[in-house]
């Protein structure tokens, strides 16, 4: 498995650290991804808000005009149903907005139902490894020419703490969870010797969201981090800062 490190205590992000970046999030319309948009475009960076409810991403886009942050851009998709051509076409039209790209947050998943294995549907184990595995897997592929434009490009996959033990009733998302990790792991070694492109995971920890409420009904949502508050090592693992950070899975 890949080594597992802290996220750095204490980081203190520079005001314009991801200056003139592009930076591709998935799963941008809530949660961590939305926080995570309004984050580096509020250091600096054009972002690029891909997510599949249109109305949510042009909330999220209108916060980052009205605070006077770079212009976003909204891609609306489904990854459930994409395609390696979606993807094709969606590499073609950032080359043409942007011509390169700095930063990809492989952010959105699934979370699923938690149910025993011998319970799930094979319906929806399919459409979790598709969201959660699948989509990052012909995402990453398809951006990677444009990462390989950036003079430090960053690709950062999210763990979770289910993703390397074998805990009841957490299917296909903890099983794809493991798997993102090894693909990350693969990607970064491959990548590591003639590129300018670092790969690691994130693993945010319990975060006040949909999808914490959704896994864990019973806990009072106001006992857990909000995103904002994890913001820093997003920051950094963004930045180049963390230039020399490849194939490690960081836990916050
Ligand atoms: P949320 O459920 O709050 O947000 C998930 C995001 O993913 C939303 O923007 C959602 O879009 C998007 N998304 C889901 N399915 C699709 C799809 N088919 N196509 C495009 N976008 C999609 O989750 P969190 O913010 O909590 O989670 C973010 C990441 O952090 C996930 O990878 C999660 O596994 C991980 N994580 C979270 C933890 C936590 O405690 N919150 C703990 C450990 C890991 P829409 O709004 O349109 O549905």
């Amino acid at each position: 498995m890949n080594e597992i490190i802290s996220a750095p205590e204490h980081y203190q992000p520079e005001k314009n650290g991801l200056k003139d970046k592009v930076i591709l999030i998935t799963g941008a319309s809530d949660g961590i991804g939305a926080t995570a948009a309004k984050s580096f475009a509020a250091h600096g960076a054009s972002v690029i808000l891909l997510g599949k409810t249109i109305p949510k991403l042009e909330k999220i886009y209108d916060e980052i005009i009205n605070a006077g942050h770079p212009q976003p851009a909204i891609y609306p998709l489904d990854l459930q149903g994409a395609t390696a051509n979606h993807y094709a076409e969606m590499a073609e039209s950032i080359e043409k907005e942007f011509g390169k790209l700095d930063g990809l947050l492989h952010n959105a998943a699934m979370l699923g139902a938690l149910i025993p294995i011998s319970q799930y549907s094979p319906e929806l184990w399919n459409k979790i490894t598709q969201i959660n595995l699948t989509a990052p897997f012909l995402l990453s592929q398809a951006m990677l020419p444009l990462l390989n434009k950036s003079t430090a490009a960053s690709i950062l996959f999210t763990s979770s703490g289910v993703a390397h033990e074998g805990v009841a009733y957490w299917g296909a998302y903890a099983v794809t969870k493991a798997a993102a990790d090894n693909l990350m792991g693969i990607l970064a070694d491959e990548l590591e010797i003639d590129t300018p492109i670092r790969v690691n995971s994130i693993n945010p920890g319990r975060v006040r969201t949909r999808m914490r409420a959704l896994a864990y009904p019973a806990e009072d949502p106001n006992d857990n981090p909000t995103a904002e508050s994890i913001m820093p090592a997003y920051l950094y693992l963004m930045s180049d800062d963390s230039k020399d950070i490849n194939g490690k899975i960081i836990t916050i």
